[in-house]
């Protein structure tokens, strides 16, 4: 059964040519994740032919715009669609003044479907959600508001090792990181800046393609996504080229682009 990350888009903070802002559909076995919200998710998801129908967990980072402001544009759709399924949305404390702040001023009545926000706060490695395709966990990242990555684990397998994925982003490097996600088969890391801004990486709270892939060597992972490039650059190749001499096993989570994770046997 197929195991899948598909990028919808790349930017961070500021809009830029022909990019989209964060979020990403993690695909397994036939369920799908929507990873972030920025702005525009919900037309992204219609370009690639996935249906509002088909998400009903939502996993926010954290509450900058260019990660949630897409959020409220799909929830009224999904109201306009009559949706009646509950809509998981974890995600750190204070989205649900988000919400209620939209239905308690945009004149609509309450929305057609359970919103259930599942705060996301912790320490250290916890589990969130314990669902039928996989476990998710969650851990603080280091970005100056609260700010988690997840951690997707497939369940029962037969005769295959269980598949991983993990989501970070934003964040600046930080020491625990890399034991957090190690060995995972799939790792998206953000990778704002290159490392001749290092300075605006560190000022910003956010990594650079070197360090990106520096953390994806100390963890073991299969396979590292770049994503959340800076505007500011007009060439997303460096990045590629800065991580790969560190880390070539390194592919840039640029628009529309899917990265599949293959099963592999246990050895008997
Ligand atoms: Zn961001
Ligand atoms: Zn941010």
């Amino acid at each position: 059964m197929p195991l899948t990350l598909t990028s919808l888009g790349s930017a961070s903070a500021l809009p830029a040519r022909n990019t989209y802002f964060t979020a990403h559909v993690l695909n397994i076995r036939g369920r799908s994740f929507l990873l972030d919200c920025g702005e525009g998710t919900q037309l992204r998801l219609g370009q690639l032919g996935i249906s509002l129908g088909a998400i009903d967990h939502v996993f926010i980072t954290h509450l900058h715009a260019d990660h949630v402001f897409g959020l409220l544009g799909m929830i009224s759709s999904m109201h306009l669609l009559k949706r009646n399924a509950p809509l998981y949305v974890h995600a750190p404390r204070g989205l649900e003044k988000l919400i209620e702040f939209y239905f308690d001023f945009s004149g609509k009545q309450d929305p057609s479907f359970p919103i259930i926000h599942k705060v996301v706060e912790g320490t250290g490695m916890f589990p969130v959600m314990d669902g039928g395709e996989a476990l998710v966990s969650a851990f603080p990242l280091n970005h100056g508001v609260p700010t988690f990555g997840y951690l997707f684990r497939e369940k029962r397998v037969r005769k295959s090792e269980p598949r991983s994925v993990a989501y970070c982003t934003d964040t600046a490097p930080f020491p625990e990181l890399a034991g957090w996600v190690e060995g995972v088969d799939l790792l998206f890391l953000e990778a704002t800046f290159l490392e001749k801004d290092l300075e605006s990486a560190q000022n910003y709270k956010h990594c650079t393609a070197r360090q990106a892939a520096q953390i994806a060597l100390d963890a073991g992972v299969g396979k590292l996504l770049l994503g959340h490039f800076s505007s500011r650059y007009k060439e997303a190749p460096a990045y590629l080229a800065e991580a790969r001499e560190i880390f070539p096993d390194t592919e840039l989570s640029t628009e529309s682009r899917t990265f599949s994770v293959p099963r592999r046997l246990i050895a008997t």
